[in-house]
């Protein structure tokens, strides 16, 4: 056979064999082995000469045995022409039988690591998620053989974790995590269910249980053993958990209804101040079921048109005219009725939903801005909540410009609202965006002034227009016609002189009564808003108002220090 045939039949042998075994390493080793051996076969069949004479003379040369080597030249057309292929084959199949082998171990391997991905935690070594529904699912179908059918489950949620990722690195979290792990796995028995659900969250599944205190003891002792510190690369490292715990059948007759018992009951933990465990209650899943529907039907609110600014008048104590609005976010839900915000917000809030909402009111208020500055209120401020998560993302400077152009207001017409809150853990960044929003011309407003973090060092050197102070003072502010009582006046008159002090316009927030506005004037407290003068308004409400003032000449036009109403106008109009 010429050379040329037999390099080009070698070839096509060998990548029909190559691409065979490729594809059937993916299903099956039985097969691999016969295309391989059918391939040696053909090579051998091909170039057995040439092979035989290789293995001879290294074997021969290897053992030094020259007259065999000699034997193996000289006898290699002999055995050629003879057709004894036995040297190449033997060779041949010693090896495909290494290669197979360890290409059968490696897949056995790959197939072992892929069920056990499957079924574990790769990180702790517990079950995972699925695993773990699965043995829970399995648990009860045959709940009722155990006396009492009774188990538990137990939602662990270690309370300073992030703390210690973002402080230590992600090594030393992993590392924490797998002691907790152990923790976990080695304070309950064999039977019990150990798995890791999440970043820092484990359940526990208890097996066998007498009673419902059974589980409060385990919980308690896990409690306590992970609020002691763990040794992570010599470094002492402290967290505590919060443990929820739910009973089945009574807290829930499905793996999820179950889980999510545990889940809500370690919830109430962590907001009565964590390290602990506590039991699910049925008052538990209502307001989370009520918190989730709500979660649900917001997420629908802004596109089906259930949203609306409502407005509420801010006067000046000085004159009595009318000097502001603030823009209050109302949701009237078709499937929930009217919601308060102090309910839906912090929901929105903590399902990201308060970002479109913010950009959404901030745009619509700039828009309804718009038509009052028309109408001559150019020094009127409308004021527009902002929630520490809007503040604190990278566009929001760019929503308000976009939102000041777009509807073409003096920017001075808009005043941003916030919460201390913005200035925790990340002052310098709040005072960056609040020089920003100086510099663009757009007012700021700190809201609910004396309830959060406020330091004095702080607020001397915020960038911010106007302080408000908080409702609960002016609440606690009950003023007899004759004189004044109440334990919050020292306060109310601190907050007033310092803000003073500093430069700020100082905004009273909730007036009702007229003795509280009168004090409130004396003192030197610059605007008021509160049902004393309007209730919120509709943004047509709002607007009638405002024509009203502009109808009465009041408003159109005027240098912006010339009073735009009388107090009394300005009540009359709103209290409508
Ligand atoms: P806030 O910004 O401090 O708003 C003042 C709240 O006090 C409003 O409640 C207002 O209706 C109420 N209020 C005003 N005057 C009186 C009064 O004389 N007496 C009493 N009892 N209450 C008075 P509302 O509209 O229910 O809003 C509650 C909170 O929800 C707001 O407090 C604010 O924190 C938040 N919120 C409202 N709208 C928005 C919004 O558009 N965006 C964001 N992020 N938060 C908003
Ligand atoms: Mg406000
Ligand atoms: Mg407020």
């Amino acid at each position: 056979m010429p050379l040329a045939l037999r390099v080009t039949l070698t070839a096509i042998v060998w990548s029909v064999a190559i691409a065979t075994h490729l594809m059937l390493s993916v299903a099956a080793g039985g097969a691999i082995v016969l295309v391989s051996l059918l391939a040696i076969a053909a090579t051998a069949w091909l170039w057995g000469g040439a092979v035989g004479l290789a293995v001879g003379v290294a074997v021969g040369a290897a053992e030094g045995d020259l007259i065999r080597t000699q034997l193996a030249i000289g006898a290699l057309p002999e055995l050629v022409r003879a057709g004894h292929l036995f040297v190449p084959v033997t060779f041949g199949l010693i090896g495909l039988a290494l290669g197979s082998t360890s290409t059968l171990r490696r897949q056995i391997r790959v197939h072992r690591d892929a069920s056990d991905r499957a079924q574990y935690d790769v990180l702790t070594g517990l079950l995972n998620r699925s695993t773990f529904e699965a043995r829970l699912e399995e648990w009860m179908r045959t709940a009722a053989a155990d006396r009492p059918p009774m188990f538990a489950v137990l939602f662990v949620d270690l309370d300073r974790f992030k703390f210690v990722n973002d402080t230590f690195g992600h090594d030393v979290g992993d590392h924490l995590l797998r002691s907790i792990a152990r923790t976990l796995r080695d304070n309950v028995r064999d039977e019990d269910i150990v798995a890791r659900v999440g970043g820092d969250e484990f359940v526990i599944a208890l097996r066998g249980l007498r009673d419902r205190e059974t589980a409060a003891v385990i919980a308690e002792k896990l409690v306590k053993l992970l609020s002691a510190p763990f040794d992570v690369d010599g470094r002492a490292i402290t967290v505590s958990a919060s443990i929820g715990i739910a009973v089945y059948p009574r807290d829930g007759e499905s793996v999820t209804a179950l889980t999510k018992s545990a889940d809500y009951a370690m919830y109430a933990v962590k907001s009565g101040g964590k390290n602990a465990f506590n039991f699910s209650t049925a008052e538990m899943r209502v307001s989370q079921t009520r918190r989730l529907d709500l979660e649900r039907a917001l997420r629908n609110a802004l596109h089906d048109n259930e949203l609306e600014l409502v407005y509420q008048p801010q006067v000046s104590l000085d004159d009595g005219r009318l000097v502001g609005l603030e823009a209050l976010l109302r949701w009237n839900s078709r499937e929930l009725g009217l919601v308060s915000p102090t309910e839906f917000i912090p929901i929105a809030e903590e399902a990201g939903l308060i970002v479109p909402i913010g950009h959404w009111l901030l745009r619509e208020a700039c828009f309804q801005i718009r038509t009052w500055q028309a109408y001559g209120f150019a020094d009127l401020k409308v004021a527009v909540n902002v929630s520490t998560l809007q503040f604190r993302q990278p566009e929001f400077l760019k929503q308000v410009t976009e939102a000041v152009a777009d509807s073409r207001i003096d920017p001075a017409m808009l005043e941003i609202e916030i919460t201390e809150s913005v200035l925790i853990d990340q002052f310098e960044l709040a005072v960056q965006t609040l020089r920003r929003l100086d510099r663009m011309g757009v007012r700021t407003a700190l809201d609910d002034f004396g309830t959060g973090y406020s330091s004095l060092a702080y607020l001397q050197r915020l960038p911010i227009g106007t302080l408000k102070i908080d409702r609960s003072f002016i609440a606690g502010l009950t003023l007899s016609p004759t004189g004044q009582s109440g334990s919050v006046v020292p306060i109310i008159d601190a907050m007033t002189a310092m803000g003073r002090k500093l430069g700020k316009t100082i905004v009273a927030e909730g007036v009702e009564t007229e003795a509280q506005a009168r004090y409130l004037a004396q003192i030197g407290v610059d605007r008021a808003q509160g049902y004393l003068y309007s209730k919120p308004l509709t943004a047509a409400k709002a607007d009638a108002l405002l024509r009203g003032l502009v109808r009465a000449g009041s408003a159109a036009k005027r240098p912006s220090s010339r009073p735009v109403t009388s107090n009394s106008d300005a009540i009359v109009l709103m209290r409508d």
